[in-house]
């Protein structure tokens, strides 16, 4: 008896896995596609700067609505796009956009910069972080404008070749954030060794903020560290004006969230900017 389960269990997984693997090869198709059918677009969400008050950076957000209208969220077609490689062609549409967006924003007059999201994966080709490069360069951006934002994990698991290019896009004057600090197994002391500019505490930090004290505790202390070596912290998935007033009052130096404003597309982005910054 023990063998046949033995060999149902065997057949499950390779059923599984092929069904898996088949859903996979559909989706990526569909990206393909997709992104020749001009199904992929960006949204900007604002972030504010503590100390003006102001919207001085915005996260750009990949959007997809298929072919049927239906809207797929990132969570779960970028982890696709990761696995099957389809994360370059995808990576290189939303530098692109972003760097043609930015030109738009600031010939409206709003000197914002911008942040994008950059998969592991991507960061595997000096070739490729020199084209980004000259990317941002040729649509006439400040490299200082833009920011990556990278997870925590890419850090911590010493990939040599990675952290060489992410030191080369940093010498070029590219800003560097830690997205999702407090996610992984974060470790306080890898800030120091390879650095970057700011950490983006996720929102899973704060959300039963102030009320948790422990939480309140490691939001100061993560504060406090931050500022010895030089980092900004950036608090994502602001709700509430409880949160926001805390953060305040901890002297956190940037917020993001809905409690300001969900992703916005370009046009809703320029409106906003124009009611909150005047
Ligand atoms: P992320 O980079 O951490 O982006 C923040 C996510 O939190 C976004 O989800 C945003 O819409 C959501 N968010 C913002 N404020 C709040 C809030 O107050 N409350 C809550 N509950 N959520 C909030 P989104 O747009 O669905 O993106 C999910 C993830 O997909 C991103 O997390 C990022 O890891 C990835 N992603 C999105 N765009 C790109 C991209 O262009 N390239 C890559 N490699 N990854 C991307
Ligand atoms: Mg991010
Ligand atoms: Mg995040
Ligand atoms: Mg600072």
């Amino acid at each position: 008896a023990a063998k046949t389960a033995g060999r149902r269990t065997h057949y499950f997984f390779n059923d599984e896995l092929r069904a898996q693997t088949e859903r996979q090869n559909t989706i990526h198709n569909r990206m393909r596609d997709g992104l020749k059918r001009h199904e992929f677009s960006l949204v900007y969400q604002p972030i504010v700067d503590f100390s003006s008050g102001k919207v001085t950076k915005c996260e750009a957000l990949l959007r997809w609505k298929d072919e049927d209208g239906n809207v797929i969220s990132p969570a779960e077609f970028i982890p696709v796009a990761e696995r099957t490689g389809l994360i370059h062609e995808l990576g290189q549409f939303v530098l692109e956009q972003a760097c043609i967006d930015w030109v738009t924003v600031h010939k409206s007059g709003y000197p914002i910069e911008v942040s994008i999201n950059r998969s592991e994966r991507e960061l595997n080709d000096m070739e490729v972080a020199k084209q980004w490069l000259s990317c941002i360069k040729q649509h006439g951006i400040p490299t200082e404008s833009i920011t990556f934002e990278i997870t925590e994990s890419l850090l911590m698991s010493n990939k040599q070749r990675q952290l060489q290019i992410l030191h080369y896009l940093r010498s070029q004057g590219v800003q560097l954030a830690i997205d999702d600090f407090g996610t992984g197994y974060s470790s306080i002391n890898y800030l120091q060794r390879y650095p970057v500019d700011y950490i983006k505490i996720d929102r899973s930090f704060l959300n039963q903020a102030p009320d948790d004290r422990v939480q309140v505790a490691l939001l100061d202390a993560l504060l406090r560290v931050a500022r010895a070596l030089d980092i900004d912290v950036i608090a994502e998935g602001v709700e509430t004006k409880r949160q926001w007033e805390l953060l305040q009052q901890q002297q956190c130096d940037f917020a993001q969230g809905y409690f300001i404003s969900e992703p916005l597309t370009l046009d809703k982005l320029l409106d906003f900017l124009r009611k909150w910054q005047f």
